[in-house]
């Protein structure tokens, strides 16, 4: 017998009839003499439709408020499933994040788990009870609801199995595991059997939003295996653990992209001690989280320098740039919403040269312009024209041999 912790995510439990799907595999789970804990996100959409109508009111939602509107979607699908269970015979009961209690800090609609308790959970496994959590939702132990980001059910999911010591912690979605690439994207991508957790937070980070980053981090920080798998088909899907030596040699495991930034420059800044803390502190002050840095050589005591907010800052980060570069007498500003970054990732990259090599000379063969650079000991990432995304991501996923089946198939 084990404990098994398991998520479904919003397209698994996207109709009453989906949820009866996700049903039938926990009593599956469940009949196989396992004790069973079930995540659950909101319907598909729902959360998005949560948001947008938030946004029809203010700009500007208050932040209590809008963790109290967008937790309401769990809340939904955490009773229609725990109802279908008992409707099946089985004994099932439903918590929100405050009933476990799920404790947060109180950065709302970011908000990171502290504590999980777990004397709720193990009472009701103790008299044969298959425990249903919402997910993505929090509360920061003086009554307020939080939420953990979106795509946050991964990490509640992640964060309750290492708070039980479960088994194994299986993450249902949509497609059968961690591809090379976006399957959605690129059809030719393959399966990956397992992924470290480097790597995986790496592909996370970039844009491949089948995990959450943080559900990834929790994972490596208390040793959680994940399984991210089907919740339409059976089988074996992606492993997501500790490195180990097969890992290794692979060169390059996956390709991501991400459209969700944008870029400003700033140009003419005098080169001088301190004018980068006089340029990033305000930006950090206001939480807006810089990615990539770039500063050109100077040429008679002034510079140009270029990074990239998430897009949805990017407003703001104009506003508060063009006064900095007003009291710093730069020349000027601009900024670009029209790009993307895509991103080669792989622990192999470590023991190997050339590899950014290649890619610049994938993307040059395509007339690919490559505005800015940044590299890590095991992820190169180029910004290109938005416009080119898909492209590059298949050219790249082609010039890594990833479209290839796995070695073993091909012998
Ligand atoms: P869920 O609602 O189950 O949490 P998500 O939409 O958050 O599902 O994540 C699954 C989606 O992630 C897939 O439908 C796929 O389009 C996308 N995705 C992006 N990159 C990858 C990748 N490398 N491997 C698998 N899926 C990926
Ligand atoms: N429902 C939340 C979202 O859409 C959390 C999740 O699905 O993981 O972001
Ligand atoms: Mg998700």
């Amino acid at each position: 017998m084990a404990l098994v912790v398991q998520k479904y995510g919003g397209t698994s439990v996207g109709s009453v009839e989906r949820i009866r799907n996700v049903a039938s595999r926990i009593a599956k789970t469940y009949d196989e003499g396992n004790d069973v804990v079930v995540i659950v996100s909101a319907m598909s959409g729902e959360t998005n439709r949560l948001v947008a109508l938030a946004a029809e009111i203010t700009e500007t939602p208050c932040e209590r408020e809008y963790d109290v509107l967008v937790s309401t979607g769990e809340q939904v699908t955490i009773s229609l499933l725990s109802m279908c269970l008992q409707s099946m015979g089985y004994d099932a009961r439903s918590y929100l994040g405050s009933q476990i209690p799920m404790l947060t800090d109180k950065a709302h609609a970011k908000a990171r788990i502290k504590s999980i308790g777990d004397e709720n959970i193990r009472g009701d496994l103790k008299k044969g009870t298959i425990v249903i959590v919402a997910g993505f939702q929090g509360t920061d132990g003086e009554g307020n609801i939080t939420t953990l980001g979106r795509g946050g059910s991964d990490t509640s999911a992640v964060a309750v199995a290492a708070a039980l010591k479960a088994d194994v912690c299986e993450i249902y979605t949509d497609v059968d595991g961690v591809y090379t690439t976006d399957p959605r994207m690129v059809p030719e991508a393959q399966k990956i059997e397992k992924i470290s957790y480097d790597e995986m937070l790496e592909m996370a980070s970039l844009g491949a939003k089948v995990l959450q980053i943080r559900s990834v981090e929790f994972a490596k920080k208390y040793n959680v295996v994940i399984h991210v798998r089907s919740s339409f088909h059976d089988g074996q899907g992606t492993l997501v653990m500790k490195e180990d030596h097969e890992m290794e040699t692979v060169l390059v495991s996956g390709v991501a992209y991400n459209k969700d930034e944008a870029k400003i420059s700033i140009f003419g800044v005098p080169d001088q001690p301190g004018i980068s803390s006089q340029i990033f502190t305000p930006l950090s002050e206001n939480n807006i989280t810089v990615d990539m840095i770039i500063q050109n050589i100077s040429h008679e005591g002034a510079t140009d320098m270029t990074f990239t907010v998430p897009k949805s800052d990017c407003k703001k980060a104009v506003e508060i740039v063009e006064k900095i570069a007003e009291k710093i007498n730069a020349r000027g500003i601009s900024h670009d919403m029209e790009i993307s970054k895509v991103s080669i990732i792989g622990v192999g990259m470590r023991s190997h040269a050339g590899v950014a090599s290649t890619m610049f000379s994938a993307l040059s063969e395509e007339g690919i312009n490559i505005q800015m650079i940044s590299t890590s000991e095991i992820k190169v990432s180029c910004v290109v024209d938005a416009k080119y995304t898909e492209l590059a991501v298949r050219v790249l996923h082609k010039a890594f041999g990833l479209d290839l089946p796995e070695i073993e198939e091909v012998l």
